[in-house]
């Protein structure tokens, strides 16, 4: 049975990017580049100003001085004119550095009046001037393959005019319910039955990956109705089942997905919750059978296919970071699995500290609610001491 980082390996070594498509760079937030994006010209693009001031000669601001006003260039304008020695032009931010002229004097500085300003000196050459390229030189490779798209890459496309962007594609996720006991949301609940809450909480965090859900709906405990919905799930990116994967004698699962040509890679993992997942690829499709427990499914998700998603989309950190957090309270687990504790974080002082979230027992969905992380406990380990430092995994900011 491998251990939780043998699995993940596994599952990562099995997915690679899924292909790339252009889209709008208003549109790609949250995608990631597909190709290298080289600069097709320097930023800035020329010489221009930094501050509303006036456009000198350092060399005629040795000390205080009165230079006479010889022009105006607004934002938007062009430098046409020149600054000739003893004389200042007017400028405003973002506009072109008249020639000549080799600093820029914030007005703050200076004071005006009949068609003259004084300036008080000490003025050091190249002052509040952005020079052409020193942001990005022409032809540099600004923004490499594998770059998530954050508003500040968006901004960078756009000032380096990529209308569109090479970006690899939204990838198609499949998500099958199994199980006869489970009734549709909406339906009301009676003795036995089940509401169907992994299709649309496994939906949801596809969705926070990027990806696209495709809702197959739910198999029921036989065969043909089984081989019908994996037969389909199997022709998107990735298919994602939820329960019969255990032992019970209707988990028919991983029986369909063996005759429909799924090769096993692993039916088990070394860590709680989670234990029963299996993990197949047919013809480069991963499949993941997650529990049916919603609890362990969505921890599964997170631990295993996650990643897997971030990386058929191009991602090539896909793992979150573990950090380190201290333990409010004592914490006891049984020796020979890694475990994930359900945590809520509070962040004291600049830094995190864990409370278990509550029971931590796999049926408690409301413990899954209360976290904000999931603390993962080594799997030799079975006693951590208050004040202890744990390794947690965020699940996002924590929001309360
Ligand atoms: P299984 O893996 O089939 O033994 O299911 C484990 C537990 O998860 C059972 O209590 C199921 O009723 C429950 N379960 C299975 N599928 C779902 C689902 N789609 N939504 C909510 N609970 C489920
Ligand atoms: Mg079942």
């Amino acid at each position: 049975m491998p251990t939780y980082e043998e699995a993940r390996n596994i599952v990562l070594e099995s997915v690679a990017p899924v292909g790339a498509e252009r889209v709008e760079t208003g549109r790609a937030l949250g995608r990631t580049l597909a190709e290298d994006i080289a600069a097709p010209w320097p930023l800035p693009f020329c010489d221009n100003s930094a501050m509303d001031g006036y456009a000198v000669r350092a060399d005629d601001c040795r000390g205080p001085a009165r230079l006479k006003i010889t022009g105006y260039i607004p934002a938007g304008g062009t430098a046409s004119v020149r600054v000739e020695p003893g004389c200042a032009v007017k400028i405003m931010t973002g506009a072109p550095i008249p020639a000549g002229c080799d600093a820029v004097i914030p007005f703050e500085e200076t004071e005006e009046g009949d068609g003259h300003v004084g300036v008080k000196g000490n003025v050091t050459v190249r002052q509040h001037i952005r020079f052409r390229g020193e942001d990005v030189r022409e032809g540099e490779l600004v923004l490499p393959e594998g770059t998530p798209l954050r508003p500040p890459e968006i901004s960078m496309l756009a000032s380096l005019g990529k209308a569109f962007v090479p970006v690899y594609r939204k990838i198609r996720v499949a998500v099958l319910s199994t199980g006869d006991e489970l009734i549709e949301l909406g339906e009301p609940p009676s003795p036995g039955m089940i509401i169907n809450s992994n299709s649309v909480a496994v939906a949801a965090a596809v969705r926070e990956t990027g990806a696209e859900p495709v809702l197959l709906g739910v198999a029921r405990d036989d065969l043909p109705s089984h081989a019908e919905k994996i037969s389909e799930g199997l022709t998107a990116d990735a298919l994602i089942t939820t329960a019969g994967v255990s032992a019970g004698d209707r988990d028919l699962v991983r029986e369909v997905l063996a005759e429909l040509g799924v090769v096993s890679r692993f039916f088990r993992v070394d860590i709680k919750p989670g234990g029963p997942t299996a993990f197949g690829v047919k013809d480069g499709v991963p499949v993941f059978s997650l529990p049916g427990n919603p609890v362990s499914a969505l921890i599964t998700f997170e631990a295993f296919v996650r990643p897997a998603l971030l990386r058929m989309m191009g991602r090539k950190k896909v793992v979150r970071p573990l950090v380190k957090a201290t333990l409010t309270g004592q914490v006891r687990k049984k020796a020979g699995k890694v475990n994930f504790l359900r945590v809520g974080i509070e962040v004291r002082g600049g830094e995190y500290f864990a409370t278990s979230a509550g029971d931590q027992n796999t049926g408690i969905l409301r413990t899954m609610v209360l976290a904000d992380a999931l603390a993962v406990l080594p799997a030799d380990k079975t006693s951590f001491a208050a004040g202890e430092t744990v390794d947690v995994c965020l699940l996002g900011e924590p929001l309360r």
